[in-house]
């Protein structure tokens, strides 16, 4: 471990060997982030709550056009203080066709996920099997708008409805997605959202509780200070999971690019959805017109009468220095932890289906023109 080589890396990170990942942070230029350092400097206020703090998530709250913000440290906390505050125990349909996160939030908070099947064409929660799975233990409904595409939020909030259930969306891929006139973050009773370095607005690490009355927004408030209101009063145990002012400066900043960042993107995703339509068997995920999308990812379908499967592909763009990936495989239902629960058990046939044969493709704001055409060239000549 003292070995030169090891010192060297430590104390100098190198540049990162040339490749094309499926997404790269978007960095604002530098300078524009040091008055933001020296006012933090000048106040003395790193975290609970201050002046960047606050703005971020008044700027937020209209930029998503939501009622409530609370920022927070991440987002698979965000998950679990929605969780807490929405109360949700027992049994919670969920989608197993998404990062681990999404199960996690419900181990940790003692629910039990009970996996569904998916839309085969989405990949989001499909309605009808959410009602077949309702039992007298069920109290939520935990759908993911996977890929940023909306949920049928319709369907879903009608059986919640009729089931006396709570709707809390993982709407880590959302940011920005709007459905017809109105964000989809205003469905259901809670959205999460995530500001992860791989997402589409970052703060490094970070994410936010979207809440659509005040008392909803305090209650979470308190439960990411340790459950305090006040300051010596406690309503009842809780976390710290809050985000700090760094942080906080860091998105305002990106907030002044996102728009031209996810410009960027669709431009990227126009093009691929162009190309690819001369590509027999491999199928971009469609987008419907009342959809205004965040060009997160870039998700195709591997299938017949493609001449080689996924991983096939995915291993050739990968020897040409293309980093796609093959989200979400495998499913979380088939991963420790969550593999011998009875929905587990189940066929889930539309889920596996796509699992087997979804890749996304590079896609980010730095992705080059000759970086996408490379990859379209890998795929157009296997
Ligand atoms: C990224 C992600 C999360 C977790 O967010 P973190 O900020 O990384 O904790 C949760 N759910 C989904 C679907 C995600 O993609």
């Amino acid at each position: 471990m003292n070995s030169p080589a090891h010192t060297a890396i430590v104390e100098s990170p190198r540049t990162i060997a040339k490749v094309t990942h499926v997404t790269q942070p978007f960095l604002p230029p530098l300078a524009d982030f040091l008055p933001f350092l020296e006012t933090i400097w000048e106040n003395r206020w790193l975290t609970n709550c201050g002046p960047f703090h606050e703005e971020l998530e008044a700027r937020l709250e209209a930029y998503l056009d939501v009622p409530h913000v609370s920022l927070v440290a991440n987002g698979t906390i965000a998950l679990w203080l929605a969780l807490q505050a929405l109360r949700v125990g027992g049994e919670v349909i969920t989608t197993p066709f998404t990062f681990v996160a999404t199960a996690h939030a419900l181990r940790l908070v003692g629910a039990t996920p009970v996996f569904v099947d998916v839309d085969p064409v989405t990949g989001n929660l499909d309605p009808a099997a959410i009602e077949a799975a309702i039992t007298a233990r069920t109290t939520a409904i935990l759908p993911v708008h996977c890929f940023g595409q909306p949920c049928d939020t319709a369907a879903i909030e009608s059986i919640a409805t009729v089931h006396n259930l709570t709707v809390l969306y993982d709407a880590a891929h959302a940011f920005g997605v709007r459905l017809g006139n109105e964000s989809v973050l205003r469905r259901g009773d809670m959205s999460v959202l995530s500001f992860h370095a791989t997402k589409v607005f970052n703060t490094i690490e970070g994410g936010a509780v979207i809440s659509l009355d005040r008392k909803a927004k305090e209650h979470v408030d308190r439960l990411r200070n340790f459950g305090f209101y006040g300051d010596t009063t406690l309503a009842s145990p809780s976390i710290n999971g809050k985000m700090n002012e760094v942080q906080a400066a860091f998105g305002l900043l990106q907030l002044r690019y996102v728009d031209q960042a996810i410009a960027m993107r669709a431009a990227i995703a126009a093009r691929y959805r162009a190309a690819l339509d001369h590509v027999p068997g491999i199928s971009p995920f469609p987008v419907e017109p009342s959809w205004t999308m965040n060009h997160s990812y870039f998700p195709v379908a591997v299938t017949r009468p493609y001449p080689v499967d996924r991983d096939t592909l995915w291993r050739r763009l990968q020897s040409g220095g293309i980093l796609a990936r093959r989200y979400f495989h495998p499913l979380v239902s088939d991963m420790p932890g969550y593999r011998d629960l009875p929905s587990a058990h189940e066929p889930l046939p539309n889920a596996r289906h796509i699992a087997r044969h979804v890749l996304c493709l590079p896609l980010h704001p730095g992705v080059t023109a000759e970086e996408q055409e490379r990859t379209l060239e890998i795929i157009g000549h296997v």
